[in-house]
């Protein structure tokens, strides 16, 4: 399935140019974190000298990560990271294939064009033209399990640890749903051989994740279920949409509303799912759907945004009221499409 040549020189440039910085996405979730961490690990293990770095913080859930702790937040630490970005002779794009989806990174980015650059992701629509290697493939889980076969393809053997099978299987893990979508016959081939080869207690790494909540947490999404949710049976649609106001009122922690879209989809006739959240100066959507429906193509026709044909996100700069007006007034565009 793979062409082995792209993995010979992704490889090849990472033990030729030794420090390495790897970057991923602007609210960077599981598959950012575990791609990142995972090749961090195995680049060390190939003598690079690799840093990772993010554009924002990521969710709490996630930090007990292996070697999280190490991830630079540039927001946080904007300084280091720029300072690491300058010494860079290899920069490793992982789970993000425009550069506008590094958040408040991009600016600094755009300096680095003379410096070589790696992308590994799994979104539709790369340009690798921009890249010395370019491993894009949409027919995966995640970004995690491209970087799984890379490290495979050096050799399980020598190169894989325990840490570094745990952040795989945290990117597949929360990239898939828990194996409830974008699964592919690979994906579970792969992480039966990462659980088989190291051991690991898969049931710890998935409460890890997932039995870790606040109780403001599960008390959030239930009042979004409850108060802010709507259904829109026309459009076998329902939106949920989150106030800062909301937010403020059940302490939110970056990461809270992680997952609260997928819950409207479990309704049998709701074929998308739209979660509108308020964020300082900006609102958030975030779109899933199941089946043919495309959220990919109505986040990038009409909210700056993408991703994947189940999963998508985009945002809109104006209130929480015009996003959903902005919604609604595009819903009958997609009415046929949405009710086959
Ligand atoms: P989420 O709704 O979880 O934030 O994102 C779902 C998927 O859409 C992820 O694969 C993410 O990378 C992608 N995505 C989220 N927001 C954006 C965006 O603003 N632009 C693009 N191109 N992709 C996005
Ligand atoms: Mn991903």
């Amino acid at each position: 399935m793979y062409n082995e040549l792209i993995f010979r020189l992704i490889i090849d440039l990472i033990v030729k140019y030794k420090k390495l910085v790897i970057v991923s996405h602007v609210n960077p979730d599981g598959d950012a974190l575990g791609s990142s961490l995972a090749l961090y690990f195995f680049a060390k293990k190939l003598g690079s000298n690799p840093v990772v770095i993010v554009p924002n913080d990521f969710p709490k859930f996630l930090s007990w990560m292996p070697c999280a702790d190490d991830i630079i937040i540039f927001d946080k630490n904007q300084e280091k990271a720029v300072e690491l970005m300058n010494e860079a002779e290899l920069f490793c794009y992982l789970d993000f294939n425009t550069e506008s989806r590094t958040g408040l990174m991009h600016n600094d980015l755009c300096h680095f064009n003379k410096t070589p650059k790696i992308l590994i992701d799994h979104h539709i629509g790369p340009d690798c033209s921009k890249f010395e290697a370019c491993l894009s493939e949409t027919k995966v889980s995640s970004t995690s399990e491209l970087v799984a076969e890379l490290i495979k393809y050096q050799g399980f053997d020598n190169y894989l640890d325990s840490d570094t099978a745990t952040n795989l299987l945290v990117g597949m893990i929360t990239d898939t749903g828990s194996f409830s979508h974008s699964i592919f016959k690979n994906t579970f081939n792969i992480c039966g051989e990462l659980l088989s080869l190291t051991n690991l207690d898969y049931k710890a790494i998935h409460q890890n994740i997932y039995d870790t909540s606040s109780e403001n947490r599960l008390r959030l999404l239930g009042f979004l279920i409850n108060d802010r949710m709507t259904i829109l049976n026309e459009y076998n649609t329902a939106f949920i949409y989150a106030s800062l106001a909301d937010l403020e009122k059940f302490d939110y922690q970056v990461g809270d509303t992680e997952g609260v879209v997928n819950y409207p989809l479990s309704i049998s006739n709701i074929n998308m799912s739209v979660l509108i959240t308020e964020r300082q100066g900006v609102i958030r959507l975030s779109f899933r759907s199941k089946g043919d429906f495309s959220v990919n193509d109505l986040a990038n026709k009409y909210f700056n945004g993408g991703g994947h044909q189940n999963a998508a996100g985009g945002t809109l700069n104006c209130s929480l009221e015009e996003a959903i007006e902005k919604l609604l007034s595009v819903l009958p565009e997609y009415k046929e499409l949405l009710n086959k």
